[in-house]
């Protein structure tokens, strides 16, 4: 479905039950209020694409929203999850998804993103380094922002597939930012630590933040397809 177009508004709003070999999830819908970014035509009151090209942006999130957007874990860990510290401070208009390692598992970190049909829950796994063998085949970009970071400030993370596949264990893995802050990177809210060389770039915050979503939602796609 390709960004902005008919097929890719008509899910926007719409109410969805997401059903996984784990369950059935409610996706809630992800729409232009008050807090989002996105106007609306105040004449047709349709949603105004503006720069986003059409990418849905993510609103104010309760916990109970949170919790019902995973789709590759099952539910008793979904339970287990923390949730992060602050999230009813949180400024959402600063962010293009939500991401926060478990204040109780530090090898656990969440992605909360937001899809035409609501809002995309994943349960992420960071590998304990190794050692040399995990700094050897260290990137240090993050796929999804493009940020380029020092040593550390990109990790691998692996999510779990959803369904069948991911109860047998097949997973698929992306390296992202480690602090899981690519939206306030791509703002310019938060430096990379100890980088040497900035990439120039010609495009705008805004093109860059539609390439993250693209590369993100890539990611998400690959997980729910199980
Ligand atoms: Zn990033």
């Amino acid at each position: 479905m390709v960004p902005g177009s008919e097929e890719w508004m008509r899910g926007e709003g719409v109410e969805a039950v997401a059903r996984t070999d784990y369950g059935t999830y409610l996706t809630l819908p992800v729409e232009a209020d008050a807090t989002s970014r996105t106007a609306r035509d105040r004449k047709t009151g349709r949603r105004r694409l503006g720069s986003r090209l059409g990418w849905p942006v993510v609103r104010s999130l309760d916990e109970r929203e949170i919790r019902s957007s995973f789709v590759n874990c099952s539910k008793g860990e979904v339970g287990r999850i923390r949730m992060p510290s602050g999230l009813g401070g949180i400024r959402w208009a600063d962010l293009d998804y939500l991401g926060w390692t478990d204040p109780g598992a530090p090898l656990r970190s969440l992605l909360v993103v937001p899809r035409a049909d609501g809002v995309t829950g994943l349960v992420l796994r960071r590998p304990e380094a190794s050692g040399a063998k995990a700094s050897a085949v260290r990137s240090t970009m993050c796929r999804v922002c493009l940020t380029e970071h020092g040593a550390s400030g990109v990790a691998l993370f692996v999510a779990p597939l959803a369904g069948a596949a991911g109860r047998r264990g097949n997973t698929v893995g992306e390296y992202l930012c480690a602090d899981l802050a690519c939206s306030l990177y791509l703002r310019g809210k938060r430096q990379p630590r100890m980088r040497l060389v900035r990439r120039e770039e010609t495009l705008t915050m805004e093109e860059r933040i539609d390439r993250a979503m693209a590369n993100l939602s890539s990611f998400v796609d690959r997980v729910t397809a199980g």
